[in-house]
């Protein structure tokens, strides 16, 4: 059965009756999963004809839609959340400014851009902020209403509960594309990209064993120390980056959110040294 078939019969709704966020995950679900057809109390299934499967291109095209319906659908979701929160009583909790003429609306930084987060819409530098991800990363920091405030005692991600299976994700998304991206390039880049996004230099001690190192407030109350090593060639050892949080970091953020944080923060670094536009 074609996916694409499914999908035309059903109203398009998006209603959730049949247990899935839209019609496409529904539609997905039946010819992927084998979920039953009659979930859906509305499906038009009159003369519907057997078709072959879709190509993979079509699949993958098709898996792309669900994921970003599901991303929308997840910022929805935060926004109602959100909407509930008095933004007055938690803006300095998560570092944001907030007054009472403009009551629904904090202003943060985000990876040196300045974010207006209103109740059902982000602004980042006075654009709108058209991927989902960002926009679920931002509304999941607020939605924590604050915690502890970092102070300095930093840790890797595999020191947080249940982190084992992002280690690689981390490595991968992150650390990899920093290392890759510093390897034979003077130590004083690190430091010139850093200033763009609102880096500062880390606690001599810390940074020490390191060839350049440096402190990005990725959003106000969750900075990342950022490590980096040269590779020696003699020895045979490859160039390495590590991302330090503040062990009081889950206070803020879920770890999904928080890695995808680190990854924002490796594409921006790319995107400054290639001088790319946000
Ligand atoms: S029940 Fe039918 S109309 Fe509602 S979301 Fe599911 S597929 Fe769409």
């Amino acid at each position: 059965m074609n996916p694409m078939e499914i999908l035309h019969r059903t109203p398009k709704t998006n209603c959730g009756e049949c247990g899935h966020p839209t019609c496409l995950a529904f539609a997905a679900a039946v010819t992927r999963a084998g979920a039953d057809i009659n979930l859906c109390p509305y499906i038009d299934l009159q003369g519907m004809a057997v078709t072959p499967l879709s190509s993979k291109k079509d699949l993958d095209h098709l898996d792309e839609q669900v994921s970003g319906e599901q991303d929308w659908a997840l910022v929805k979701y935060l926004q109602e959340k959100v909407s509930k929160i008095d933004f007055g009583s938690i803006a300095s909790s998560v570092g944001a400014s907030w007054n009472e003429h403009d009551h629904d609306v904090l202003s943060l930084r985000y990876l040196g851009q300045e974010v207006k987060l209103g109740k059902y819409e982000i602004l980042l530098s006075n654009d709108k902020a058209v991927d989902p991800r960002d926009q679920i990363l931002l509304y999941n920091y607020v939605h924590s209403c604050g915690g502890r405030k970092p102070d300095g005692t930093w840790i890797g991600l595999e020191s947080l509960p249940n982190s084992i299976s992002k280690i690689r994700t981390l490595a991968t998304y992150c650390e990899k594309k920093i290392a890759k991206l510093l390897s034979g390039k003077p130590a004083q880049l690190l430091t010139d990209l850093g200033v763009q996004i609102d880096g500062y230099e880390g606690p001599p001690e810390l940074g020490s064993t390191a060839d350049a190192s440096l402190i990005v407030p990725v959003l106000p109350m969750l900075p990342q120390y950022l490590l980096f090593w040269e590779e020696d060639t003699e020895l045979g050892i490859e160039a390495k980056a590590k991302v330090l949080f503040d062990h009081n970091v889950l206070d803020f953020l879920d770890l999904e959110s928080l890695v995808f944080s680190a990854e924002r923060f490796a594409e921006r670094l790319v995107q400054l040294e290639k001088n790319e536009p946000q």
